[in-house]
């Protein structure tokens, strides 16, 4: 179902116009608002005023996260602090965690794009949705929260933590709908099969999945695993939180990311240049109608691309590809660049193995290391003599060396011996 169909499937000409009408008055205020605006206008050479196309976007100078920081804790806001209805605080993953502000309005925007996300994934007002993103300053829960209320969805509001008793709320309360991190859902699914419970034989038909990077072989696994329909979400909080970004469940390839709100960009995180549609790169974002901090053309430091080829669902907004992680996230080992993403993607796909690993890179002597430990499936535990797994262990160095090119330590490990996540997961671990 589609939320909002008049916004969603907006012609683009139609789009664009109001995309540059509320870029305009974007930059008029964080220009009248915010000190820091006017002097990267300045030194930019350009003002509010001058902005008369789309195109003259690129002329406009990027915030970065660091600019944020160096804000702490209220200096990008653009709205006198009274103004300001909550605050919220990105989870920190890569540093210290930087604070944002909403007015009334951003929050009932957030809602909105919030419901049309849920809806996009195939939930509706008749769902019961068990939120486990965390609620607090984090903006995964209450996030979740007001959008699945806005959707008219009954919301259970259960947190993060507590895993025993999330399964029997789970079924207790037949749950139709879920929203975590694609992690806890694996780590449900241990803990509920561990009480005895098959979560494939609850309600529950639909997981809506993001604040960390996955792959398509996860979410492969994590559908078979829980009897469900998983799908992509994608935000963050300096841009809103999550709902910026959401896969349909008519395509499940990329995220639309909600552009009468958003205008994307994809660049070059090196140079900075703009690239064209279709290219990998970091994405870079402009919100358009945001109050407390209108951040202008925002570095979000994570690499995608975008696809503005028309949708199966009717929805007019281009979509961001799976994301491959963060410029921060990616090793450089031995010269070769790797994402951890693209070894989770070898390691899932890998009959025998569980989906729960652990990536450590560090240096011995003048030489990078990589050492990758997996556990291995309860079924294969049970079955396999030391010497298959050493020969697995092998099969699995290879693989990884044929795809990426780098030479790991691969060791299988004891089913339930690594470390489980109730938020984000931090599997990769970079100790030179
Ligand atoms: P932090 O940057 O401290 O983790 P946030 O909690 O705001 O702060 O998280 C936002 C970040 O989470 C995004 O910039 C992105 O790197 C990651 N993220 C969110 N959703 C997804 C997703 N669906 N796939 C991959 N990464 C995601
Ligand atoms: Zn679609």
């Amino acid at each position: 179902m589609i939320f909002d169909v008049v916004r969603e499937t907006i012609p683009r000409d139609e789009l664009a116009e109001l995309q540059l009408t509320r870029l305009k008055n974007q930059c008029d205020r964080v220009y009248a608002n915010v000190p820091f605006y006017r002097k990267a206008f300045d030194e930019a050479g350009i003002s509010p005023a001058e902005i008369r196309s789309l195109d003259d976007l690129a002329r406009l100078p990027f915030t970065e996260k660091q600019d944020l920081r160096n804000g702490y804790p209220y200096q990008m806001f653009a709205v006198p602090k009274q103004t300001i209805v909550r605050l919220h605080a990105s989870s920190g993953t890569t540093g210290k965690a930087t604070v944002v502000g909403y007015t009334n309005r951003d929050l009932k925007i957030w809602a909105d794009l919030m419901a049309r996300s849920l809806a996009a994934a195939g939930l509706t007002s008749q769902d019961f949705i068990h939120n486990a993103y965390g609620y607090g300053l984090f903006t995964g829960g209450l996030g979740a929260h007001y959008g699945a209320e806005r959707l008219g969805a009954t919301i259970i509001p259960v947190s993060g933590g507590g895993t025993k008793r999330q399964v029997q709320l789970l079924r207790d309360f037949g749950a139709t709908g879920i929203t975590c991190t694609p992690s806890y859902a694996l780590y449900l699914y241990e803990a509920a099969r561990a009480a005895g419970i098959d979560i494939r034989e609850l309600p529950l038909r639909i997981g809506v999945f993001g604040a960390e990077p996955w792959t398509e072989e996860m979410r492969a696994e994590i559908e078979r695993k829980l009897g469900i329909s998983a799908l992509n979400i994608y935000g963050l909080s300096e841009v809103m939180g999550p709902g910026v970004a959401q896969e349909c469940a008519e395509s499940k390839s990329g995220m639309h990311i909600w552009e009468d709100h958003f205008l994307p960009e994809i660049i070059n995180p090196v140079t900075g240049e703009s690239l064209p549609a279709g290219s990998a790169g970091e994405l870079v974002i402009t919100t358009l109608t945001k109050e407390g901090i209108p951040l202008i053309r925002y570095r979000t430091r994570d690499i995608t691309s975008l696809d503005y080829t028309p949708c199966a669902c009717g929805r007019t907004h281009a979509r961001i590809t799976r994301l491959q992680g963060r410029s921060d996230d990616m090793l450089i080992i031995r010269g070769v660049n790797v994402f951890p993403q693209q070894i989770e993607a070898i390691l899932v796909d890998m009959e025998g193995l569980s989906p729960h690993y652990e990536i450590v890179v560090s240096r011995e002597g003048n030489l990078d290391h990589l050492e990758i430990k997996v556990e291995f499936s309860e079924d294969m535990f049970i079955s396999d003599e030391i010497r298959h797994i050493q020969k697995r262990e092998k099969g699995l160095q290879k693989a990884i060396k044929d795809y990426l090119g780098v030479t790991a330590n691969v060791r299988l490990v004891e089913p339930q011996s690594l470390k489980r996540y109730e938020g984000k997961a931090a599997r990769v671990k970079d100790i030179r």
